[in-house]
């Protein structure tokens, strides 16, 4: 019938009618290999076979076929879904595009998505487990088998545990990329051994978040906003960038209008309507001007500033002389915020008080449709800076733009963790290397104060476990953490879980290969918009196989080399740590359906899907398939839509047996908990005197579920500042950065080092060759008023002097920053030591050290190189820029405990014998300004109210065990 082998079942109608007319000129028809018409993404239903030209083999129409299999992206935060092409005749992964059937990223990625593939293909990737031979960091490698690992490093945990040393064991995290998992392990083990990166991240953007909400996220509905106000580079590479991305456009095209800070020209400022470039540090003044501007003119949600703002509690505390009306409140709410005028703010920032009138008026507009979000950026960038994220929050309570459509939501109210087979008890013990006592309110561990704390003596690390991390290179002061590594008597044995080469790794004992988006399972859910939705990572050649009805139960037997995945490596190494289970701790890995036996991923997540997301399994039924078969074969599930205000839902009556009440609302119950299947990190405000639980609020005579903070109201004054000898920020204020004006020499300039490059994430995008070739340098950006000044243009070399070193780095002239200010992205700048590593992004260096003084300088650029990729003969790349943070000290925040990126800065021209990417730094002198740092600190042994460490409400990872906050106990582990 046919000149062609298409059956006329899978065809269009428009296919069927080009065909006619191709046909009817005695032609071939080819009707594409997708057998359909132009269809957005392959139909779900055609996963197991699915039809494509192969690009390489053009013009002959060489059809390759594939079984798509779902996983998620790894390389940022997203966790945007990605399908894998994989082919039928090899089973190999030829390509990696989006999945249609995520609910957040709906099939769409950013460049480092597709550029998966480039991560797994990396010559240069460790594919076996390695142990160091020689001195620590000396290079020498030879590979072990994980046999050998596990048991070295199982025994040695193992002793630490039996001899009381607990807090000897730290596992330090940087993309955590899964939900619990890792946690939950080291509460098995009894550890308070949880590190991670997140203050050198977003802290000081969580702090404020939490202290008016209790939840430490936002979770920003841009598609239904009228008005988005972002500080931060959204659009190009911020906080769930392609998920909120795709979502600002959306809004843009339904005319949004976009406001964005951002001291520089980044590209989200060229989508902006409004885009204002304040002197770094000022922005928290900026967002007062406009909060004052409403509050002084009533344009704010009078209703929900009454019902929802603590506002009583702040009347009693701040004014008790004068009647607790509401009518009163507003009264002192203009007076105090009075002196925050479009001029002073346009003095602190530089910015024309016109521009932020304007911006003031779309504000005021915006009503309940306003939507803001800022994360790192100004928040990472200054002294104080947890203010930025608690004045942007200031203007969505103000308009009541929270919990509505088009408005901010507390993140956990959309997001899903769901309760797994295991939950292991908070552990007894307390870590002060991570969670010292002169940051009480610290949002997350004092991670990059380390090497300085061991310096100190407060402690030594028997094992010590980078996982996905890279301090050496990305936190600040990097020789200190050289120096901390390759002291043995600090740090017994260091173990770096890695996928990919990294500066830290060459300064590890076991180098132990983990596995890509594609190779290893995690479980996650992200607040992309307001919705509840899961998403599986997995190996995806271990799906496959499971597809095929020929399944694998040890992932490293579809992955490269010896890779591994995450999952089965701790669930292994937990077993080898407690063998016959007389620790207790093997219980938390053991089968359920087969007792006594290790638990497989199978089960875990099996046990996870049937019984911890809501309508999955019937939803799965409906498919024909187990929850497991569906979560493998589409990757993600959507729990519910439109989740809407929890705060204003109801407290069921079976929750309110015995209550009480507190002077200003705060209700609370007898009633036993319910149990919960959404186990979302909450936090935990205390029980009242009695030991009621705190269940609501009470609004205007109906008790609502409220917020978890200890009022149960959005914060406006916060008690637990108050208290814990903050009181003079108690409300959202402006504090001055440690690069304000006033603080730096006539010769200085701010250094902004927070902002990212759109295609690349921290350490492990260098292996993605089409991510190198689009940018792998990280020139200084200079005005050019500046660059006038000092005589240099575009490409000459500068000196760029911080208080403890200098760096060597090319500048580029530009109008997109603001005169007076500097910036280097901090992406790149990677090095390795020998031969061994990345060799597409890395250069290779000498480490000198004369005592305290280093010196890093190149002896080898990149250059092309012979590998089974004919690609890395053509790279055409030689400068891969300079790794700055080694030259930062480090400047921890007391509040939030957040590192204060921002460097105050002199800029020169080279000197004779400068090289781009040298630098020199003393680490005495970084040593000498973390104890001035540390002199800004209120601690715990002398502020605490209560006689506690921490306030217990706050969120905090691996939370322990209510009496070990208790300060009596410090000193003991
Ligand atoms: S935004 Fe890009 S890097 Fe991040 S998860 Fe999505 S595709 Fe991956």
């Amino acid at each position: 019938m046919t000149k062609t082998d298409t059956s006329v079942k899978d065809l269009s109608g428009r296919v069927l009618a080009a065909r006619a007319e191709t046909e009817a000129r005695g032609e071939t028809f080819y009707p594409g290999a997708s057998r359909i018409h132009l269809a957005a993404f392959p139909p779900k239903e055609r996963w197991d076979d699915w039809v494509e030209l192969d690009s390489k083999s053009w013009p002959k129409r060489v059809e390759r076929r594939y079984a798509l299999v779902p996983t998620t992206c790894f390389n940022c935060e997203s966790a945007c879904g990605l399908l894998a092409y994989i082919d039928k005749d090899t089973q190999q992964i030829r390509k990696f595009e989006g999945n249609p059937e995520h609910p957040g990223s709906r099939g769409r990625n950013c460049a480092k998505g597709p550029a998966t593939l480039n991560q797994i293909s990396d010559p240069d990737r460790i594919l076996h487990p390695l142990k160091r031979v020689g001195a620590r960091g000396e290079g020498q490698w030879v590979q072990a088998s994980w046999d050998e690992a596990l048991n070295d490093i199982a025994a040695r945990i193992r002793r630490a545990i039996v001899e009381e040393r607990r807090n000897e064991v730290m596992y330090h995290v940087g993309r955590p990329g899964e939900d619990g998992f890792t946690e939950r392990i080291l509460a098995a083990w009894g550890i308070d051994g949880h590190n991670s990166h997140t203050n050198i991240c977003s802290s000081s953007a969580r702090a404020g978040y939490a202290l008016w909400m209790g939840i430490d996220r936002p979770s920003p509905d841009h598609a239904n906003a009228d008005v988005i106000l972002l500080i931060s580079s959204h659009l190009e590479s911020g906080h769930y960038f392609n998920p909120h991305a795709q979502r600002i456009m959306e809004a843009k095209q339904n005319g949004a209008k976009v406001i964005v800070f951002d001291t520089r020209m980044s590209n989200t400022a060229t989508h902006a309507d409004h885009w204002l470039a304040p002197y770094p540090g000022s922005e928290a003044a900026i967002l007062l001007a406009i909060a004052n501007h409403l509050i002084q003119h009533g344009r704010y949600d009078r209703e929900f500033v009454r019902r929802w703002w603590n506002w009583a509690e702040y009347m009693a505390a701040e004014h008790p002389q004068v009647p607790h009306t509401f009518e009163q409140f507003e009264r002192e709410l203009k007076q105090v915020y009075r002196e925050y005028t479009f001029e002073y703010a346009a003095a602190e920032s530089g910015v024309e008080a016109s521009a932020i009138e304007a911006i003031a008026a779309v504000v005021e507009k915006a009503g309940t449709r306003l939507s803001t979000h800022t994360w790192r950026s100004a928040g990472s960038g200054n002294l104080g800076g947890w203010e930025v994220s608690r004045c942007l929050f200031l203007l969505n309570a103000l308009a009541g733009a929270i919990a509505t459509e088009g408005g901010v939501y507390p993140n956990a109210w959309n997001k899903f963790v769901p309760r797994p087979i295991h939950v292991s008890p908070h552990p007894r013990h307390w870590n002060d290397l991570t969670w010292p006592g002169e940051y009480p309110l610290a949002m997350n561990e004092m991670s990059f104060l380390l090497p300085h704390f061991l310096k100190e003596g407060r402690g030594r690390l028997e094992v010590y476990v980078t996982r996905v991390y890279n301090p050496v290179w990305t936190n600040p002061d990097g020789f200190s953490w050289i120096e901390m590594l390759k002291d043995e008597s600090k740090v017994g044995l260091h173990v770096a879980l890695t996928p990919t080469w990294s500066e830290t790794a060459y300064f590890a004992d076991y180098v132990l290969p983990m596995g890509h988006a594609s190779e290893r399972h995690d479980i996650h859910s992200y607040e992309t918009h307001d919705a509840q939705w899961v998403a599986l990572r997995q190996p995806v050649l271990r799906a496959l196989r499971d597809r095929l009805g020929d399944p694998v139960d040890d992932t490293r037997a579809v992955n490269p080399g010896e890779v591994w995945e995450e999952n089965e490596f701790w669930i292994e190494l937990t077993w080898r740590i407690d063998p016959n289970g007389d620790l207790g701790i093997r219980r938390y890995v053991e089968s359920v359906n087969n007792p006594g036996t290790k638990l497989g991923v199978d089960e875990y997540y099996a046990y996870i899907f049937e019984h911890s997301v809501p309508g999955l399994p019937a939803r799965a039924a409906e498919a024909g398939m187990t929850p497991l078969e569906f979560m493998r074969r589409y990757g993600a599930f959507e729990i519910r839509k439109r989740v809407g205000a929890l705060n204003e839902e109801p407290v069921p009556a079976g929750e309110l047996s015995g209550v009480a009440e507190d002077p200003f609302g705060r209700v609370y119950t007898t009633a036993p908990k319910p149990p919960l299947l959404n186990v979302v990190p909450l936090p935990t405000p205390d029980d009242d005197p009695q030991g009621r639980r705190p269940v609501g609020v009470n609004v205007d005579g109906r008790v609502l579920r409220g917020f978890p903070t200890p009022s149960g109201r959005l914060e406006f004054y916060s008690t637990t500042l108050a208290q814990w000898g903050w009181g003079e920020c108690a409300i959202p204020a402006y504090l001055e950065s440690h690069v304000h004006r006033s603080r730096m020499a006539e010769d200085e300039m701010p250094l902004i080092s927070t902002f990212r490059l759109p295609v690349h994430i921290h350490t492990r995008s260098a292996n993605a060759k089409w991510l190198d070739e689009i940018a792998h340098t990280n020139p200084l950006w200079l005005h050019p008023s500046d660059a006038a000044r000092l005589a240099v243009t575009t490409g000459d070399l500068v000196r760029v002097f911080t208080r403890t070193g200098h760096f060597i780095v090319k500048a580029w002239v530009t109008e997109g920053i603001r005169p007076g200010v500097v910036a280097c992205s901090h992406h790149m700048g990677r090095w390795k030591l020998s031969d061994t590593g990345n060799r597409q992004m890395m250069r290779t260096v000498a480490l000198k050290r004369s005592g305290t003084e280093w010196d890093l300088e190149t002896t080898r650029l990149v250059t092309p190189f012979e590998s089974a990729d004919p690609d890395t003969r053509r790279i055409w790349w030689a400068d891969v820029g300079v790794h700055q943070n080694l030259a930062f000290p480090v400047q921890p925040d007391p509040v939030s405990g957040m590192h204060c990126w921002h460097q105050a800065v002199r800029v020169t021209k080279a000197q004779p014998g400068d090289r781009a990417g040298d630098i020199a730094v003393d680490t005495q002198k970084s040593h000498e300004i973390f104890k001035e740092w540390l002199q800004l600190t209120r601690g715990a042994s002398a502020y605490s109210p209560d006689g506690t460490r921490r306030p217990y409400w706050l969120l905090r990872p691996l939370k322990p065990a209510r009496d070990v906050y208790r300060l009596a106990r410090a000193g003991q582990q």
